[in-house]
């Protein structure tokens, strides 16, 4: 099966903390190995590790001051989600039927030119504005065959109920 890693650029420690932190929880949780950071940001870090030790995987967040250089060391196919690319719905054979890994790459304010020369695949979920944690979370669900159903093994785990809260704890 293929593994997905996300590149999250142009976060704003001063703005961005909550949304970047969705966008990791919501890449593990949707199956992906791995988050690049570019600016590093230890209370991203620390929420993400909380939920990793907590309900388990072994999903990394890396820290990068060097998104570039993660994208041109990498091997696997580079699909930037933007609005302004084409349609998943029209190249999502193409996408699946590759064997490559597949690193997204996820912009927060105006993502610089570079990404859009980078990358294999300039991908729009819709051609609207909306947010980089839907449109991963939209992405990974089409392109991976586990996606949401990934299973953890963490100390935690919630016992799906129709009507009450229910975990189960590791003694
Ligand atoms: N105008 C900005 C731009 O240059 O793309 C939009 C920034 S938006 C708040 C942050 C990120 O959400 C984008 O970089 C992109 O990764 C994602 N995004 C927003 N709308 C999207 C869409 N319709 N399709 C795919 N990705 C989208």
């Amino acid at each position: 099966m293929n593994n997905y890693e996300i590149l999250r650029i142009g976060h704003r420690p001063e703005r961005d903390k909550r949304i970047t932190t969705h966008v990791a929880l919501t890449a593990r949780a949707f199956g992906a190995s791995k988050i690049f950071l570019s600016n590093p940001d230890s209370r991203v870090i620390n929420s993400v590790e909380d939920v990793v030790n907590k309900f388990g995987g072994n999903f990394k967040i890396i820290p990068t001051e060097n998104p570039k250089k993660v994208v041109k060391s990498s091997s696997s196919l580079i699909v930037h989600l933007t609005m302004f690319g084409l349609p998943l719905d029209d190249i999502l054979d193409d996408i699946k039927s590759s064997e490559q890994d597949i690193l997204f790459i996820v912009g927060a304010e105006k993502v610089p030119p570079w990404v859009f020369e980078s990358a294999d695949y300039n991908v729009a979920v819709g051609n609207q504005p909306h947010s980089e944690v839907a449109a991963l979370a939209v992405a990974l669900n089409s392109i991976s065959p586990i996606s949401y159903n990934t299973k953890f093994d963490g100390k935690i785990s919630v016992v799906p109920s129709a009507t009450h809260r229910v975990m189960h704890e590791e003694d």
